[in-house]
């Protein structure tokens, strides 16, 4: 094949912040970007952790244009490959990708491309990186300097402790022997520090500098309701807070995605399944939908979300306790990835709590495994139990220190909490008199006097607890006892009809040597009126809303037209600030965060004129 000389990027002489500016349309790096940027482009290896929705993408994007060759982005998920492809054409980049939806003449294209040095960045499936004629044509690039760097993204699936462990990672330790010359990033937003020794130690990058940003999502408001009647209670979330924006519901089963995404659809929601048990053609169908409509409510278990990059995701809703922490700080860190106010909601019971014990008392798993499961749900209740500020809960885990954050339920209006000592007291004596043998039920009639048929056949209207704890009714002592359970301070025998036995734990407070503290359940939505205009009127003034859903229905038009989800074209963000700001010309259009030069000169004019039609 002739060697064409390679066409120089027109890019590789200048600075990074002039990509920034005249590529993506940015003004400013955000945290960290410029530091990593900077690193890379001189030829450093690095480490990333960044939340969800921090800007990882540019960290090695600006890179790749600023070096000489092409980048080789390593990512495992096929689907969204293609939307940040389109993305970056969009943006004028030469950019392509390269897996298993190609057919042949597509892929010999691509490749024709990447031998030619057409490239600025590539994208490949991790399989593919490491096929020998990929690994052939790589050689080829190293030995003709047009090797720009590799980028390893969601790092974290090289973790064989995590659940999205893709074995094809592991071999991408050979990169550094066959290339190492070539700088390699690698990115997560997986928090904990064993994974991120493991991310250093399997992909050989123990030497290359870390990045570690705060993990926190100012944008994000958390609030942690008690269930009553959650399906209702999540209809009355999304409309008061967030009618028509698009969301994420998440369930623990099949089953209940299935019921829940059509009851929603029933309610005028529109909103879609997404779970492993529906065919593969559908589930691509509504991950599709929710990337390219505007206002899609997703109702799904846990299979759906990684790399979902959608930037206007306005909440995460979850129906059911997560699995842990992580699990939980991921699937909300999908929520307003463009900086927008965003919310994280969930709806928790106690019996949540019991059932999740009981599942892992009778798995299978190893006692070691056990014991890990039951920490990790532990620090969940202490989360959804919290009376103090959640944020401040959740970057503690991560080895971050903050005060109280303004923007989470507790810190916006401070639970009430009543002193259930006493009360507690008497419930766990009522346990002990009747030989850690009955159910929640039948000790309740017990502590409220009740003579019902089984207390008199037990004869236990003779005990010195019956009759104790008349001055709390039936709803408020099944609280406690709920309570109770899910701190430990008992323990139930579901073999033996869900029989309540003491644990360790109880004798303090038996003894009057602790304290038991409980919420007192919210007066349903009250001061919700609120939290909704600080959610949605984030900008000075309100954003003028004729205007706003003129471009908005513009901006679905074109998208429509060129086959790319919305997002692509502008953020919500670029189409706001259009909103307030009212440009009148192309230059003072420019000045507007997000519209680089090429979409400027695709769009400006339509844009301009739209704005002085609507005046
Ligand atoms: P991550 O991969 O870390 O989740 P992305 O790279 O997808 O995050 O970036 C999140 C969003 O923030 C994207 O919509 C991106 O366009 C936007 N963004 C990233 N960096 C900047 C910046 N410096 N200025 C403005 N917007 C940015
Ligand atoms: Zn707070």
């Amino acid at each position: 094949m002739p060697l064409k000389c390679r066409p120089m990027s027109a890019y590789t002489h200048t600075s990074p912040h002039h990509v920034l500016e005249h590529v993506f349309g940015y003004t400013a790096f955000r945290g960290e970007q410029q530091a990593i940027v900077e690193h890379v482009a001189a030829g450093g290896d690095a480490l990333v952790l960044m939340p969800t929705g921090g800007g990882k993408s540019l960290c090695y994007q600006v890179p790749a244009l600023l070096r000489e060759g092409t980048a080789i982005v390593v990512s495992p998920l096929i689907a969204l490959m293609h939307d940040q492809v389109s993305a970056l054409v969009e943006a004028g980049v030469k950019a392509a990708f390269l897996n298993s939806s190609l057919d042949a003449e597509e892929a010999r294209r691509v490749e024709r491309a990447l031998y030619a040095g057409e490239l600025d960045l590539l994208y490949v499936a991790p399989e593919r990186l490491m096929t020998p004629r990929f690994l052939d044509q790589l050689d080829h690039l190293r030995d003709t300097h047009r090797l720009a760097l590799f980028a390893i993204d969601e790092a974290h699936c090289v973790s064989q402790w995590g659940h999205d462990f893709r074995p094809e990672y592991l071999q991408l330790s050979i990169l550094p022997e066959r290339y190492p010359a070539i700088p390699r990033i690698a990115l997560t937003a997986t928090a904990d520090r064993q994974t991120r020794e493991e991310i250093a130690t399997r992909l050989r990058l123990e030497d290359a500098r870390r990045f570690i940003s705060s993990f926190d999502r100012p944008n994000i408001r958390y609030t942690i309701v008690d269930k009553d009647d959650p399906r209702r209670q999540l209809l009355h979330f999304i409309r008061e807070e967030f009618p028509s924006e698009a969301g994420v519901v998440y369930c623990l089963s099949r089953r209940k995605v299935e019921e829940t995404a059509a009851w929603l659809q029933e309610q005028g929601i529109n909103a879609l399944p997404y779970h492993a048990g529906l065919g593969q053609d559908v589930r691509a169908e509504h991950q599709t939908r929710f990337l390219r409509e505007d206002g899609i409510v997703m109702v799904a278990t846990i299979a759906f979300g990684m790399g979902i990059d959608k930037p206007d995701v306005r909440f995460v809703a979850h129906l059911d306790l997560p699995r842990s922490i992580e699990g939980y700080y991921q699937e909300t860190g999908r929520a307003g990835r463009d900086g927008l106010p965003a919310q994280a909601w969930m709806a928790w019971g106690a019996q949540d709590v019991v059932q999740q014990r009981r599942m892992i008392d009778e798995s299978e798993a190893s006692e070691d495994f056990k014991r890990l499961a039951r920490n990790r749900l532990d620090v969940l209740v202490g989360l959804v139990e919290a009376t103090t500020c959640r944020r401040q809960h959740l970057l503690a885990y991560f080895g971050e220190e903050s005060g109280p954050c303004g923007n989470c339920d507790n810190c916006l209006s401070p639970p009430q909490t009543w002193d259930a000592t006493e009360a507690a007291r008497k419930a766990l004596s009522c346990v002990y008199r009747t030989g850690q043998r009955y159910g929640t039920g039948h000790l309740i009639d017990v502590l409220r006097g009740e003579r019902t048929e089984k207390v008199l056949e037990r004869q236990h209207e003779g005990l010195s607890t019956f009759g104790i704890g008349s001055e709390l009714d039936e709803k408020r002592w099944r609280t406690v006892f709920r309570q109770l359970i899910a701190r430990e301070y008992l323990a139930v025998d579901h073999e033996r009809y869900n029989a309540l036995a003491l644990t360790e734990l109880a004798r303090p407070l038996l003894r009057g040597e602790a304290e038991f503290h409980l919420r007192l359940e919210r007066e349903r939505s009250k001061g919700r009126g609120k939290s909704r205009s600080a959610a949605r009127m984030d900008i000075p003034g309100g954003v003028p809303t004729t205007l706003f859903d003129r471009l908005r229905a513009w901006r679905a038009a074109t998208a429509k037209e060129r086959n790319v989800p919305a997002y692509v074209i502008f953020h919500d963000a670029t189409l706001r600030e259009i909103a307030i700001a009212r440009p009148t010309s192309m230059a003072e259009l420019g000045g507007i965060s997000g519209i680089g030069d090429r979409k400027l000169e695709a769009y400006g004019q339509a844009i301009v004129d739209l704005v002085a039609e609507v005046g």
